[in-house]
């Protein structure tokens, strides 16, 4: 027998109207994450006789040890889960989901996925008494409420404990991420017959509308192909549909008419083309979520990409934050494009104006981050060795003479280009 969570047990409230909801630096009391700590969350499925229902466990400092505020400590944010139909290939659905149950606890701001996790606590949630166990008690009770038919036992365990942190994400959180990407890997977009298309975030930008490939995740970072699949399963009439890929208009750049059919029918309208490919033709919307946003730099006939978790200056001479305010909320901005860090060393990142070679500029922690897939990408493509090199970041400059000085000396493919616009 299954019992229906109805009312969760925290101080604070609950609704998804909290969603949207921003925590200041002035009104925080906690953060985790966020490029300061180390911050990871992960669903992991587990047999029924390793999980027990509702067993919830805080491993190191709770908030109430905070003696300076803001408090910032590293999280960990393990859901293990067991079911008679439940499967692994389920488990990034429902990690997915971590981001909207926690926004909706009032005072509890959630940004981001896997291990570049962003988590703010308010300062008037912690005088109402909200602590860590609280979050768990909310993702218990939402996992089992709308998972009921997969989920059958859940248990939470919340780590602060730096060390035990770091163990964790290398024993099961890193080794499933990999896992997932590396399944998605031999997919690509020809390969399959059916894109998905998802509308989750349709709660703070109603006109957007993702359309997810094998090689073009959500701007999330956090629904692949694979996820989109896994979701509609789950949840046939749910955020993920089946888009046929029919009515081919151009393959190169990423047109097809049953893709325009839908984003119009699931934007009501609000949007009538999406080019896949494309940052400069009917580019797709951006919700408020994406990891990272590319903008055009004219003078270097490049892109510049900036990633959330950058606070700096951009050669475009905006900050990141600058940039999403001009590039979110579910509209179309030619020449500006919320993406997932995985996308940037697709084969399929805008292809239609010549692909990854366009990229000049990125923080230095993103070229690491994507350094090894975006080589293998260029080299493959356009037979460049270690093309990451060739590309600027903060600490060679930010300002536009200093950016193109830098391409001229390493040779940049850019240059060549026919004008981007
Ligand atoms: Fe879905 Fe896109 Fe929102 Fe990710 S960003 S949850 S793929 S609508
Ligand atoms: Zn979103």
């Amino acid at each position: 027998i299954k019992i229906k969570i109805t009312e969760i047990p925290i101080p604070v409230a609950f609704a998804a109207a909290f969603e949207g909801e921003r925590i200041r630096k002035g009104d925080m009391f906690a953060e985790f994450g966020g490029g300061k700590t180390e911050s990871w969350e992960l669903v992991m499925k587990r047999e029924l006789s390793e999980v027990e229902d509702h067993k919830i466990e805080i491993i190191g400092p709770d908030i109430d040890t905070i003696t300076e505020v803001p408090g910032r400590l590293p999280l960990a944010v393990l859901v293990e889960v067991a079911g008679k139909n439940m499967q692994e290939d389920f488990e990034p659905v429902l990690e997915r989901r971590i981001h909207y149950f926690m926004n909706y606890i009032e005072g509890v701001m959630h940004v981001g996925q896997r291990d570049i996790t962003w988590i703010r606590i308010g300062k008037e949630a912690y005088e109402k008494g909200f602590r860590l166990n609280h979050i768990a008690e909310v993702l218990y009770a939402k996992m089992m409420d709308e998972f009921d038919s997969v989920v059958d036992k859940c248990q939470v365990t919340i780590i602060t404990d730096s060390e035990k942190v770091s163990e964790l994400r290398g024993k099961y959180a890193t080794p499933r991420y990999n896992a997932r990407d590396e399944r998605l890997a031999s997919l690509t977009d020809e390969s399959v017959d059916t894109f998905y298309s998802c509308n989750l975030c349709q709660s703070f930008a109603p006109a957007h509308v993702c359309i997810v490939t094998p090689e073009r995740l959500g701007l999330c970072g956090a629904v692949s192909w694979l996820d989109a699949k896994a979701t509609k399963e789950l949840d046939p009439t749910g955020p993920c549909q089946p888009v046929p890929k029919e009515g081919v208009e151009d393959e190169v750049k990423g047109v097809w008419s049953a893709v325009n059919e839908t984003v119009a029918q699931i934007s009501q309208g609000a949007v009538e083309r999406v080019t896949l490919y494309s940052i400069m033709e009917d580019p797709m919307t951006s919700c408020g979520c994406f990891e990272c946003i590319c903008g055009i730099m004219p003078e270097a006939n490049g892109l510049v990409i900036v990633n959330r978790e950058h606070g700096g200056i951009t050669p475009l001479g905006m900050t990141f934050g600058e940039l999403a305010s001009m590039t979110g909320g579910g509209v179309q901005t030619p020449g500006f494009m919320g993406h997932g860090r995985q996308f940037i060393s697709s084969k399929k990142f805008i292809a239609a104006e010549d692909g990854t070679r366009r990229i000049v500029w990125m923080p230095k922690e993103l070229k690491d981050y994507v350094r090894e897939k975006l080589d293998a990408t260029a080299k493959e493509l356009y037979g460049i060795e270690n093309f990451t090199d060739m590309i600027c970041d903060e600490t060679i400059s930010t300002d536009s003479e200093g950016v193109l000085a830098f391409l001229e000396e390493k040779g940049h493919p850019a240059l060549e280009l026919e004008p981007v616009m």
